[in-house]
This record gives structure tokens, C-alpha cells and sequence, in this order.
């Protein structure tokens, strides 16, 4: 496909080792970062230069193109180690082609397999000592590019960085969620780059956040752009609901195309369940908590697997879900890819890549 396909990755291993500091027992979302780090050089038409690296600070000019145009996408994915000390990925396939379609939509070079998911594996076998061998914890992936232009003035940036960073996380409390219904800003409109994980996609969502977290909220339930009409998802989350023996998730081309999600839909599908992957108005939301056909509704993301929603705030007011514990399919989904993901049950799907 090109050059950095042969080449091999260049390994500069730390002197020291910061893991003997690391309190695994008290681990915060994105806090603890590991010893290494891959980094690949894009320039002059193609990926140069793929070396793992002691984790450090970059030096970048003041003109760094990422930093006033916003040519900037990332993923996020996790490994996890089985009792037996096997370390795993889930689905780093899915991340590597996600990747690259933000970078299509975003005029980045595409990275591929070799760099990604080899650079993956490299760097992950170096730092497997970092994936915790604690219950629900695991090791949080993020690989991400930027242009690196040193250049004013809007164009395309002619060199990237991409890079992997990765940390142990602790296990993950599903705290319930309360969501509202946002129906004055917006996420993503068709046509734009809803689809994409770059990095304006966030940025854009704070304000909005914080005001809904100022009424008591915990994070916005987008809607769509042109009529706020019909939900979308969650803010790093894509939405998933139950009505009788139908799983339902709403689909468009501006919400984030979660691996999760499809993950839960492949195997609320192979359970036998109805699965509809349609749009979903906030009317057919209400009406359905109102009147109690609306069982089950959770948020899914990498992050946290699967969060229950127990709120909804509409127009000023507020409806309340059923009680977590009694959610079924919830439960029986989230325990399912807990078992996979931890090599404690059989892989029917091929989804686990051990890193060997
Ligand atoms: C990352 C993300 C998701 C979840 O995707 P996963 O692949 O399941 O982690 C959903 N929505 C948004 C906006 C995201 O950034």
C-alpha cells in the first residue's frame, strides 16, 4: 500500500519505568498515562518513520495547522487482560476503518493496517505489564492524527502526526444517566461531519453540556439538526432502547457510527431479538416511557459499555425510566461482552485480538 508497510517499527524502550508509581487500585479516566508511545510521521506523500517512543511532550510550532483549522480525529478502544494474563483487543479493526473514514471526510491521509493495527499490537506487547489485571479494568487506547503543517492560511495540512497513547482505567461505574433533550443547539447536520470522531465535534458540545449539567443534568440527548424532531445520541454514547421483544437504535448519517452499538446489535440480532436501526422521534420516546413500552433505554460507548438511562428532561419537563435493575436485556448484553472481552466465555464472533 506504501513504504511504512514493509518498515519495520523502531523501539526506543524507557530507562525508567514510572509503572512501580502506578496506583492501580485508583485509577481516573485519562489520568495515567503508559511508559510508551507510537508515532508515525506522514510527509511528502506518505508514512515515514514508525517508532515507539518513551511517552513525552512533543514540540510543534505555533503554526501547527491542527491548531487553527481543526484537522484533528481520534479513537478510542480498549485491551484487556484474561485471568490467564492473555492480553486482548476488542475489534481494532472497526477503529482503523472508523479512523479512516474521519480522515476521508477531513482530507487526511488514511493509515493503514500495518500502521494502525501493528502499531497497536507493537506497542501494547511493550506496555502489557500497563493492562490491569484487576475485575472491569482495562487499558484505554487512543490513537489519534493532526496536521502538522507549520503554515497559515487554509489549505489541506501537507504533513500528520499520528500517534497512540494509551493508560490503564478502573473499572467502570455505571452510574445512571440523566439526560436532556436538546432542542435549541446542535450537534451535527447532514451533510457535515457528525459521523466523524474529530476533535470540533467536542469542542462544540461543551457549552451546551455545561448548561444542561447547570438544570441538573448529566449529558445531552442531541436531536436532529433541522427540526429537533428525532433523537440522535448520547454525548460519547450511542442510544439504544427496548419496546416488547424490539431493540431499537436510532441511525443517521450525523451521529458517530459506535462500535459498541453495532456490537450490541450483531448480538441482540444472534439472540433472536427484533432489531430496527431507524430514526426515532422524541415524541415516539416520550409517548412509549408514558405509557410504559419503553422497557429499557441505555447510552453505549467504549468508555463505559453500557449506561442505563433513568431521566429525561423535554421542554421543561421530566420523565423517569424503569428501575436498572429490572432491565433484562441491559443486563443480560453487558454481562455477555464482559465475559467476551475477558476471554471468559468462547469468542463465537472472532471479536478478541490477542496480543501475542
Ligand atoms: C466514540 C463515540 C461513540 C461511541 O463509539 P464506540 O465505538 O462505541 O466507543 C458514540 N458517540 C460519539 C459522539 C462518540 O464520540
Amino acid at each position: 500500500m506504501n513504504e511504512a508497510a514493509t518498515t519495520a517499527i523502531r523501539v526506543e524502550q524507557t530507562q525508567q519505568s514510572r509503572l512501580p508509581q502506578v496506583d492501580f487500585n485508583n485509577l481516573k479516566f485519562g489520568q495515567i498515562l503508559s511508559d510508551h508511545m507510537l508515532v508515525a510521521e506522514y510527509a511528502n506523500g506518505h508514512w515515514e518513520d514508525v517508532s515507539i517512543v518513551p511517552y513525552g511532550n512533543l514540540s510543534l510550532s505555533p503554526a501547527t495547522s491542527a491548531l487553527h483549522y481543526g484537522q484533528a480525529i481520534f479513537e478510542g478502544l480498549k485491551a484487556y487482560k484474561f485471568a490467564d494474563g492473555t492480553v486482548s483487543m476488542f475489534r481494532p479493526d472497526k477503529n482503523n476503518e472508523r479512523f479512516n473514514k474521519s480522515a476521508l471526510r477531513l482530507e487526511m491521509p488514511e493509515v493503514p493496517e500495518e500502521i494502525f493495527i501493528g502499531g497497536l499490537k507493537a506497542l501494547i506487547d511493550l506496555d502489557r505489564d500497563w493492562v490491569p489485571s484487576t475485575t472491569g479494568a482495562s487499558l484505554y487506547i487512543r490513537p489519534f492524527m493532526f496536521g502538522t503543517e507549520a503554515a497559515l492560511g487554509v489549505h489541506p495540512s501537507d504533513s500528520y502526526k499520528f500517534i497512540i497513547i494509551t493508560g490503564p482505567v478502573g473499572a467502570y461505574y455505571n452510574k445512571p444517566l440523566r439526560l436532556k433533550v436538546e432542542t435549541h443547539f446542535t450537534r451535527a447536520a447532514e451533510g457535515g461531519v457528525g459521523f466523524s470522531k474529530n476533535a470540533g465535534n467536542y469542542a462544540l458540545s461543551l457549552h451546551p453540556t455545561r448548561l444542561a449539567q447547570e438544570e441538573g443534568f448529566d449529558q445531552l440527548m442531541w436531536t436532529d439538526a433541522k427540526e429537533h424532531k428525532y433523537v440522535e445520541e448520547a454525548g460519547t454514547a450511542n442510544l439504544v432502547f427496548r419496546v416488547g421483544d424490539t431493540i431499537i437504535t436510532p441511525s443517521a448519517d450525523t451521529i458517530l457510527h459506535g462500535i459498541t452499538r453495532r456490537t450490541i446489535v450483531e448480538i441482540a440480532r444472534h439472540w433472536g431479538y427484533q432489531v430496527e436501526e431507524r430514526k426515532v422521534s422524541v415524541k415516539e420516546l416520550i409517548d412509549g416511557i408514558e405509557n410504559g413500552s419503553v422497557t429499557e433505554a441505555f447510552a453505549a460507548g467504549t468508555a463505559a459499555t453500557l449506561t442505563p438511562i433513568t431521566e429525561l428532561g423535554y421542554e421543561g419537563k421530566r420523565y423517569t425510566l424503569s428501575d436498572p435493575a429490572t432491565r433484562e436485556f441491559s443486563n443480560k448484553v453487558l454481562q455477555y461482552l464482559n465475559d467476551l472481552r475477558y476471554g471468559r466465555i468462547d469468542d463465537e464472533f472472532g471479536w478478541n485480538y490477542l496480543v501475542d
